[in-house]
Parts: structure tokens; sequence; C-alpha cells
């Protein structure tokens, strides 16, 4: 009888293979892991925690400086206030992070990501003041990160779909998600991204996004999920990947998931 029921499993897993439904949502640690001691948003130290955590990718936010350099921080102002848009690279790379590190370049970003492969970097591009800096943010990323040789440890989000359509036009082969969440995976599709990155309450609200994202073959990221019971909800409802502030809780979900 047993083996009878073993066979049975068996043949079922050979002949329905969906039937196993397998786990795959992976973590991303938004703005690095940085809940932890020492660390901060975007700094070099929250990249490296977030590799130590075992996560699958790690968020950082990228901005133009007023002459045209690329750096790492979150927010349109250093902690000391300066509008990094208004004000050159030299300057803003002396303020400082809230661990006390100095906000990196995203040149000194990259070359710390490179050496925690296979941890995939999640590029997002921050939107910028003009249509002219979105464009030349878009270029001066997709530059920097071909002449690194990254292009396959690199993912693009944006919230600008202009910044989002240079992505995709410089860097046809890239993974490129929009995360504004006010088009259906049906127009992001005809646009030519590889994904979307919601809120979480967007997902909610149109509880069929995932399903219809994952029939065009589109990918489906979240943000921010933190709770137990909304990282559970995603996991369930098959997000490729979560983003989250809290990857250690992620990762023991997903363990206990398999
Ligand atoms: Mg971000």
């Amino acid at each position: 009888m047993k083996l009878k029921l073993l066979t049975f499993v068996l043949m079922g897993l050979v002949v329905v293979p969906g039937i196993r439904a397998e786990q795959t949502t992976k973590a991303v640690a938004h703005r690095g892991y940085w809940k932890c001691e020492g660390s901060a948003e975007n700094s070099l130290t929250s990249l490296q925690r977030a590799y130590d955590a075992g996560c699958w990718g790690s968020e950082l936010d990228i901005w133009l400086t007023a002459d045209g350099k690329l750096v790492v921080n979150h927010d349109p102002k250093t902690l000391d206030g300066l509008v990094i848009e208004k004000t050159d690279f030299e300057t803003v790379t002396k303020s400082k992070l809230k661990n006390g590190e100095t906000i990196p370049s995203l040149e000194t970003y990259l070359k710390a990501g490179k050496e925690l492969k296979p941890m995939i970097l999640v590029l997002e591009l921050k939107t910028q003041s003009t249509p002219e800096r979105n464009r030349e943010i878009a270029q001066k990323v997709v530059a920097m990160v071909k002449a690194m040789e990254m292009e396959e440890q690199v993912e693009y989000i944006a919230f600008s779909n202009l910044v989002g359509t240079e992505l995709i036009r410089l860097a046809p082969n890239a993974k490129v998600a929009y995360l504004e969440g006010d088009k259906t995976p049906a127009q992001l599709k005809e646009l030519g991204y590889t994904g979307l990155d919601y809120h979480l309450g967007v997902l909610k609200e149109h509880d069929n996004w995932i399903r219809e994202a994952h029939e065009l073959g589109l990918t489906v990221n979240v943000w921010t999920v933190n709770k137990a019971d909304d990282l559970q909800y995603f996991i369930d409802h098959k997000a490729d990947f979560i983003t989250t502030n809290e990857p250690e809780l992620l990762l023991d979900l997903l363990k206990d998931a398999k």
C-alpha cells in the first residue's frame, strides 16, 4: 500500500510538475540591510550585511550630482541638508550617513558589490528634477555598469516611466521593473519592461496582477514588506521577489516555506 502511494506521488511529480508548486520567492534587502549594528541605509556596511544575511539581492538608490556624477543615497538631500542635484560630487561624498560612513559614489558601491557575487544589485534610479537629467542618469548608470562588466549582476527599477523606458532602450537585455504602481501588467509588457515592482498595497488591491504578470512573462517584486503576515501573504501569492527592511525574518519564513 505504501509503495503504491509512493508510486502515485512520484508519478504525480513527473506528469504534473506544476503540482509541486515550488517556492521561488527571493529576498531583496531594501537599501541594503541596515537594521543591524553599525549599519545605515545605502551604506557599504548595509551591502555587506545583506550578503552576510544570505539575501538574493540588495537594493540601492542613485542620484545625479550637480556636476553630473552618480552617488548612492535615498533622500534627495544629504543628512546635513544639501540638495544632491544642486551640489557637486566632491561635497556630496564628504557628507556622512547615519553610521558615520560618507555617501558612497556609485562606482565605489558597485566595486564593493562586485566582490559579493552572486548577490544581485537592484539599482533604483531616483527621479531627477528635469527630463534631461532623467535621461542623463539612465545613460550614465548603464554606461558605468557596462564599463565595470556588471550587466549580469544588476537589475534596474524606477518610478519614472521616462527613466524606465530610457533604461530599456539603452540596455535592451537588462531586467527593468517599474515602481509607480499605476500601470497594468499588460501596459508594462507593451512598454518593454521585464517586471513590475509595486507597493504591497497596490498588489493587494489588484490581487490578480501577480498572476497576470506571470502569464505575460513578467517578474513581480513587492515593496516594502516588513510584517510577518504580509511577508507570508506575498510568499503564498508567489511574488518572485520581496523587498524588505527585515531580510532575516523573510529568510526564516522562506526556509519554513520549503
Ligand atoms: Mg529605493
